[in-house]
């Protein structure tokens, strides 16, 4: 028993874990979900908000509250009951989230963090404020003003969405001028807000994730490659087969984005590696990440119980790989409905069935621990009954 109620946003039942803090969690997605384990096997108590009653992380939360994160009377009715507040999806209602924290409630990251992340003009702004390098970007308005672009980019041209951007939902590519009004039009118009980048063909995407804890101080994960599907993250080979220098230049790139940003929790930076050796910064994610999968199997502590670690302001957990190699399959649905569902289920079953597969996790990835880069890919060759190794 307590002898007096424990504070708004702690547990009264006993402390079997770390901590009685409730971790408030703004989205109940997949990544919402591996939180969830994580604070599982901490002892952590979790409160997700999202909208869909049967979303990915309502089976594994202590609590489900169903509806809006972008709705500012619901966010703040949710954060009641949290000691701490997160994200697993940067869409959010950051306006209220700023609110929240003048009112006391500890929002981790900050507020201010997710406003200039969920504008990726913003965030670019931000960054070049820093010193990051970025591919060249400008804002958009007019017909005339993304022609002059495209004269001084030249062609391809990246056309993004300021906002609300996913996927490569939100991004397209203009060839030539007489194609940037219908690229325009797809993207909806100037109305929502566009900007441009140049294009950056790059050698390889590369991404690592950066934890800070509540104090500033920061520790990163091994760089690992990762390799799009129709914009979409489809393997991540961890560690990159790269140099270590450049190992190093992305790390450092990395870890200096982040200690421009407010707050702690995991950070996910999403990198361009060009042809003359350079490493320009994509974007940044504020929270766990797709190409972070990997690391429940493969590190000795994964991005989920590390962000757990961060925003409840206990010590940092080793970000090491314990394994030489490993490597994370998406499992992507290539059918609608059914027909793909059934197709994932295969490919699980058959996952399941190959004793060096340490592990799958919930049914969109397969990780792949082994002793070496060619052994993990070879079991992914087996696992997905083709000849040759072929991410795409
Ligand atoms: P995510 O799902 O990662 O949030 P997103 O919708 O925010 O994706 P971006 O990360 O901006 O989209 O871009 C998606 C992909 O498009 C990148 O991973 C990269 O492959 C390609 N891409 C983005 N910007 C450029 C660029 N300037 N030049 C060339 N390719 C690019
Ligand atoms: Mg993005
Ligand atoms: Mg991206």
């Amino acid at each position: 028993m307590h002898p007096s109620p424990p504070p708004e946003g702690h547990s009264d039942q006993p402390v079997h874990g770390v901590t009685n803090t409730v971790v408030g969690v703004l989205g109940g997605g997949q990544l919402g979900k591996m939180l969830c384990q994580a604070a599982s096997q901490m002892g952590v108590r979790m409160a997700i908000l999202d909208p869909l009653e049967d979303c990915p992380a309502s089976s594994v939360c202590h609590e489900h509250v169903v509806g809006s994160f972008n709705d500012g009377a619901t966010v703040s009715e949710f954060a009641k009951r949290c000691g701490v507040l997160t994200v697993e999806i940067e869409h959010v209602d950051a306006v209220t989230l700023e609110k929240l924290e003048k009112q006391g409630i500890d929002c981790e990251p900050k507020a201010s963090t997710i406003m200039i992340i969920q504008d990726k003009y913003r965030q670019k702004t931000h960054f070049s404020k820093f010193g990051i390098p970025l591919p060249d970007f400008v804002e958009v308005d007019t017909l005339s003003s993304i022609e002059k672009a495209g004269e001084m980019f030249g062609y391809p041209l990246m056309v993004k969405s300021k906002r609300l951007a996913y996927d490569g939902r939100g991004n397209a590519v203009a060839h030539d001028k007489k194609e940037l009004s219908s690229v325009v039009a797809s993207l909806g118009g100037f109305e929502h807000g566009l900007y441009v980048e140049r294009w950056t063909s790059f050698v390889k995407e590369l991404s690592v994730i950066v934890a800070r804890s509540r104090d500033g101080s920061t520790v990163c994960y091994p760089v690992v490659e990762t390799i799009h599907k129709d914009n979409i993250c489809h393997v991540v080979e961890a560690p990159a087969e790269v140099p270590d220098k450049i190992k190093k230049l992305a790390t450092n790139v990395a870890e200096k984005a982040i200690k421009s940003l407010e707050g702690a929790g995991v950070f996910a930076v999403e990198l361009f590696l060009t042809q003359d050796n350079q490493v320009l910064l994509n974007e940044v994610a504020p929270r766990p990440h797709n190409s972070g999968h990997h690391t429940i199997e493969s590190c000795y502590t994964s991005q989920y119980e590390q962000h757990l670690r961060a925003i409840l302001g206990l010590p940092l957990g080793d970000p090491s790989m314990k394994a030489p190699a490993s490597i994370m399959y998406n499992i992507l649905g290539e059918d609608e409905g059914e027909a793909g569902f059934t197709q994932a289920h295969q490919l699980i079953e058959r996952a399941l069935d190959i004793s060096e597969i340490r592990k799958q996790r919930k049914m969109g990835h397969i990780t792949i621990v082994g002793p070496s880069k060619y052994s993990v890919k070879a079991r992914l060759d087996k696992l997905l009954q083709r000849d040759a190794y072929d991410p795409k």
